[in-house]
């Protein structure tokens, strides 16, 4: 397939302005090619088969010659039959005619047909599949390696309006990533102090992050176009992908051309724990999750001298009742002081949340860095080792663990009457916020230190490191 350069499709700007918003053009073509494409023509064997497996109807031929099957098939393009394999017995053949010729493909049952990974309720459907992903692939096979090249996907309005937004995100350290230097004298000069507002209820009611989608194979009833190419999605079953987070429909191939822009949608998102941090706070369009944010304005309400604070453990009852209402009713969930007058619960809910994450806050990829970092003799290199970390992390992971240090070093300001102090708060949360890869015991062992040390510094030294 000799792909033309300098091809008129691709190249082409596109304009990111809302108020471009052009509804999109479904491209018809794969659509008529689909209509196009043989049925399936079932070649019966005129007598009973004795041995016939009863997932097969009359299509079973027995073990008969392949060139035999060719002769039964010759001249029906979308004929088929299935023979038993004469070379291995036991194993059947689909004998299929198209573009002139016969293909076999090793056809195997499990409670559904399948020849690859698609699999079927019936023959029949598996056949239709075929007929129709042989003729477009074969037919349309230069326009459909091309037809990513020139996506209306910028073009669809939900994507659009965020697009400006998405540009912008991260210019809050990533980018210009402040340098923070960290000699001994100047340190408190040269530290900007910054962000002394963070639990003041500032409307924070929008986030920037990306997130990649979330997709899984998806089998369309009815004619179904590819969000991102705007070309149909061609074949019987599993004719693309759908973003189980926010619903966006497209091609196998275009899904990995999709930018990381999912938008998910609430009445997808079933739960707040256990649900993906960056995930959650797309979904509610916040900076940070709310179970995280409550718990914290709770908690500095009500409990900053509480003794033993994040150390004493609530009533797991309690914590597991929290659980399940953050889950039911998210930020409605009710978590004041008449409902849980003891405020270890609450502490307890917070970690709880922390720790069930599925990545967690100090996130796999990155668990190791920190843990190096923290073996670093030189005090000045071990900080700057921790702050280059902290700019690797995702977004909401970042601003997540912003949020918490901070309040975190509020607590310790109350050590007298809280008894907590940067070190020990950083052998309760180092276990909650960072977790090996994998996990064995020896190796939760050797890091221990290290991540209690991690923690201990990115409390003490909050206002530098974030
Ligand atoms: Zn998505
Ligand atoms: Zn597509």
């Amino acid at each position: 397939m000799a792909a033309s350069s300098n091809s008129s499709l691709s190249g082409s700007s596109v304009s990111s302005d809302p108020e471009d918003y052009q509804p999109p053009i479904w491209k018809s073509y794969l659509y008529q090619l689909q209509q196009e494409a043989q049925r399936p023509k079932r070649i019966t064997c005129p007598q009973e088969m004795e041995n016939r497996p009863k997932y097969y109807g009359r299509e079973f031929h027995g073990m008969i010659p392949r060139e035999y099957a060719d002769e039964l098939l010759a001249g029906a393009e979308g004929a088929y039959l299935i023979r038993e394999s004469q070379r291995q017995p036991g194993t059947h053949t689909l004998a299929l005619r198209f573009g002139h010729q016969t293909l076999n493909y090793r056809l195997f049952y499990d409670g559904k047909h399948f020849v690859g990974e698609k699999r079927f309720e019936s023959v029949h459907d598996l056949v239709t599949d075929a007929l129709i992903t042989l003729y477009i692939e074969t037919k349309a096979a230069e326009y459909i390696a091309k037809m990513t090249t020139n996506p209306i996907y910028e073009h669809l309005g939900y994507t659009s309006l965020l697009k400006d937004k998405t540009v912008h995100r991260l210019s809050r350290g990533r980018t210009e990533s402040r340098r923070v230097t960290f000699q001994r004298d100047e340190k408190i000069s040269s530290s900007p102090l910054v962000r002394r507002s963070a639990l003041k209820d500032t409307p924070e009611k929008q986030c920037f992050y990306e997130k990649i989608h979330n997709f899984k194979v998806h089998t369309f009833r009815g004619p179904h176009w590819c969000e991102y190419c705007a070309n149909f999605m061609w074949g019987l079953i599993a004719q693309g992908v759908r973003c189980s987070d926010c619903g966006l429909n497209v091609h196998k191939q275009c899904s990995k051309l999709v930018p990381s822009d999912c938008q998910p949608d609430l009445r997808r998102i079933k739960k707040v724990f256990s649900c993906d941090l960056t995930t959650l706070v797309k979904a509610h369009n916040t900076t940070r999750p709310m179970v995280v944010d409550m718990c914290i304005r709770e908690i500095e309400l009500r409990g900053m001298t509480s003794e033993g604070l994040y150390r004493v453990s609530g009533f797991s009852e309690h914590i597991e009742e929290v659980r399940l209402a953050f889950d039911r009713d998210g930020e409605k969930a009710d978590i004041s002081a008449s409902a849980y007058a003891d405020i270890n619960i609450i502490a307890g809910a917070l970690k709880l949340y922390l720790r069930d994450l599925p990545i967690p806050v100090i996130t796999f990829d990155l668990y190791s860095k920190f843990i190096q970092s923290a073996k670093i003799p030189s005090a000045e290199s071990r900080l700057e080792a921790i702050h280059e970390s902290l700019l690797q992390l995702p977004p909401a992971h970042y601003e997540t663990l912003r949020y918490l240090m901070a309040h975190l070093k509020r607590v310790t300001q109350f050590e007298k009457d809280n008894l907590m102090n940067a070190e020990n708060l950083g052998i309760v949360y180092g276990p909650t916020l960072m977790q090996p890869p994998e996990q064995n015991a020896l190796t939760t062992l050797n890091d221990m230190r290290q991540q209690k040390l991690v923690m201990q510094l990115m409390i003490e030294h909050e206002d530098v490191l974030f």
